[in-house]
């Protein structure tokens, strides 16, 4: 089978954004002028979910169609989250999504047929203790944030709320926040919502390479895929594929991010989602 187009078949065009060009050739382009050709060449589509499916924390109706819609299609999404392994399990069971990789990386579920798969990265011995202490040190250091309310479904990464549940912080105090984790050795990563930090050696690319391979049966090809998100902690992710796509409240990020995605919805959250979907399914799909 031939090679689908690559990043490198488009036209140099400027960026939009001095200084924040992904080499080789383009970011934040309209999603409008992803050609057609390339829409029906995606296999797979990846999305975050926090703020990228959802809208103001919820899902609205044609976000949840788009999902089931893709995979209708013949495109098999992979929800990418730093959401907990408990909200994974339920995500991975009832969604029509072919897997869902969650707590940055950290494991993957896939549930087909009523048959439940796991996969999950190796625990770094003492990190319980490690996160606990780092804990105790966030919330002393950083009046206004709080432990997230998801925390207790998750196995893996703290997880601190600067406005999910409580009112929003300034950006000074996020960088405070991945300060304490910086400096414990943890790894640390913002999202629209949440900074999650962890020990051990996962992340959310290296564990969708594992999904693919593991759960879904072939090698992740980055050149047939699409990777939709919206924040800092999805940079690792636009910069891993070629044709990443950012619904439009990426811009309100775009001061805290080194690499931005390829292409852009005009519309946000959720409802950028399902214009993304749209955009792929409106080309048609390829016979077979
Ligand atoms: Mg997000």
């Amino acid at each position: 089978m031939p090679a689908g187009p690559r990043r490198s078949d488009f036209p140099p065009r400027a960026d939009p954004i001095a200084g924040k060009l992904c080499p080789p050739t383009m970011s934040m382009r309209p999603l409008d002028e992803m050609p057609d050709e390339v829409c029906r060449s995606i296999r797979t589509l990846f999305t975050d979910i926090d703020d990228t499916i959802t809208t103001g924390g919820k899902i609205p109706p044609e976000a949840y169609s788009a999902v089931a819609a893709a995979r209708e299609a013949g495109i098999a999404v992979v929800l990418v989250t730093g959401r907990p392994g408990g909200w994974c399990d339920h995500l991975a069971r009832m969604w029509p999504v072919s897997a869902v990789v969650g707590e940055n990386g950290a494991l993957a579920f896939s549930c087909e047929d009523g048959r439940m798969r796991r996969i999950r990265a190796p625990r770094e011995p003492g990190a319980a203790a490690k996160l606990a202490l780092i804990r105790e040190e966030v919330l002393r250091e950083v009046p206004g944030c709080a432990v997230s309310a998801d925390q207790a479904y998750r196995e893996y990464d703290l997880a601190i709320d600067f406005r999910e549940e409580v009112p929003p912080l300034p950006d000074e105090a996020i960088g405070r926040i991945v300060a304490v984790f910086s400096r414990h050795g943890a790894t640390a990563k913002v999202s629209s919502i949440h900074v999650n930090g962890w020990f051990g050696d996962f992340d959310k690319l290296s564990m969708c390479r594992r999904a693919c391979a593991e759960l879904l049966g072939g090698a992740l090809e980055p050149d047939r895929a699409v990777y939709l998100g919206d924040s800092p902690n999805d940079v690792p992710m636009f910069r891993a594929f070629p044709l990443s796509i950012g619904v439009a409240n990426v811009r309100e990020w775009v001061h805290r991010m080194e690499c931005l995605p390829a292409f852009v919805t005009r519309a946000a959250g959720g409802q950028g989602f399902a214009e993304a979907v749209d955009r792929l399914l409106r080309a048609g799909r390829p016979p077979g």
